[in-house]
């Protein structure tokens, strides 16, 4: 039985949703969206929210809209999505890297502090597969250096951690509705923020830096001019795509249920194979929101565990790599550096793979994910003396 890596949830009654902005004559961003806008911040207790056609360029929006550009650093986590990094380097201002944790990959308060210099202007921490960095040391931090706190939140919409949830304590949150993330509208995302300033500074960087949109110049029925009053970019979110957002909101927390039990059957199931078999620990005091189900191998067996899964139709793959050790970013830092000062990002990108998690994955497809993977483990004996000692030590 072969079992996708991921499936989409989305159905005809979603194209009923999106069939009734076709029937209006407004087909970008306008009422629907905005009524999302407020759904959103509402979901957070947040008094801002602004849909993006993306995250990355709600990150490009953001960091525009912060004024952040050549000459400034922006520390960034080497394990996470490329994207990450590439917003910065896109703004013109330069990515600073730091290893990860051992238990969770992701950035830690002495990493964060270490990396500060006078040119730092902001830290983006990653909450890594659906888990939330410690956001409460993270921004103490942050308020002591004077720099700005970005959420990556592209994996925990749904998320919190000690009753911490995106965009209590940072200047923005930043959400991808990218296809496979666990609220989607195919391509999409959202910027949410407590500060009533920046929202509006990012509802002007998202739309070419205007100080009023389309649906804006028409509003009480009087036609207003518009200016472009700083440089932006174009990120507005289409009323198409919002369309599809509001039910699968209603729905988050029961989903994230569902893959929570997922994460837990599989947890279960594969203790035995520690320490071959390496997960990242789960956080006490964290609502793991459950994006993806990475697993660490020793590095020299993972591709060819990845190819035999594959032909065996199970749907597994590769979430992430180390970045300094992507070509682009190895070219930037140097071989010595990327080579060098990022074990642990390093090595759990060359041992990772992540298994199929969603809602709709039966548990008899997940006995199957289980069973070929368990078998394959057994087949190709072991490995302990290989395992790779940074990573080793995180097996929990
Ligand atoms: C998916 C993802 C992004 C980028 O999201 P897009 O909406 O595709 O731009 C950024 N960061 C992380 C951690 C992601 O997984």
């Amino acid at each position: 039985m072969p079992v996708p890596f991921h499936r989409h949830e989305l159905a005809a009654e979603d194209a009923a949703a999106v069939a009734k902005v076709l029937a209006t004559p407004f087909l970008t961003s306008g009422r629907v969206g905005a009524a999302v806008e407020e759904r959103i911040a509402e979901f957070l207790d947040l008094p801002h929210a602004l849909l993006v056609n993306s995250w990355t360029n709600g990150a490009v929006a953001t960091l525009l809209a912060l004024g952040i550009g050549p000459g400034d650093e922006v520390i960034v986590p080497a394990m996470t999505f490329i994207a990450t990094a590439n917003v910065v380097a896109l703004v013109g201002a330069t990515p600073v890297f730091v290893d990860v944790d051992p238990e969770t990959l992701m950035m830690t308060a002495e990493g964060l502090e270490a990396a500060l210099s006078e040119r730092t202007r902001a830290a983006i921490p990653v909450h890594l597969y659906g888990q939330m960095a410690p956001m409460r040391e993270l921004a103490a931090i942050a308020a002591r250096h004077d720099i700005h706190l970005i959420e990556d939140a592209a994996h925990c919409f749904e998320g919190s951690r000690d009753g911490v949830r995106p965009g209590a304590l940072s200047d923005v949150a930043i959400f991808s509705f990218y296809a496979t993330k666990n609220v989607t509208c195919g391509e999409g995302g959202a910027v949410v923020t407590r500060n009533r300033d920046l929202a509006e500074r990012i509802r002007q960087t998202r739309l070419h830096g205007m100080s009023a949109g389309a649906a804006d110049r028409f509003r009480g029925g009087r036609y207003r001019h518009w200016d472009m009053v700083r440089l932006g970019t174009k990120a507005n979110l289409p009323d198409l795509l919002a369309a599809l957002l509001p039910a699968q909101i209603e729905r988050v927390e029961e989903r994230r249920r569902k893959r929570e039990a997922l994460a837990r059957r599989y947890r279960e199931a594969l203790a035995g194979f520690a320490p071959d078999l390496v997960l990242p620990t789960w956080v006490e005091g964290v609502r793991h929101a459950h994006h993806l189900f990475p697993v660490h191998v020793a590095p020299h067996r993972r591709d060819g565990l990845l190819a035999r899964l594959t032909e065996s139709g199970i749907g597994a793959t590769v979430n992430y790599r180390a970045l300094p050790r992507t070509r682009y970013w190895r070219a930037f830092l140097g071989e010595e550096r990327a080579d060098h000062e990022f074990p642990v990002a390093t090595a759990w990108g060359e041992g990772t793979l992540s298994l199929p998690l969603y809602p709709s994955l039966r548990e008899d497809e997940q006995d199957e994910v289980i069973e070929k993977l368990a078998r394959l483990l057994l087949e190709d004996g072991g490995g302990a003396d290989d395992a790779d000692p940074a990573t080793a030590s995180s097996a929990g």
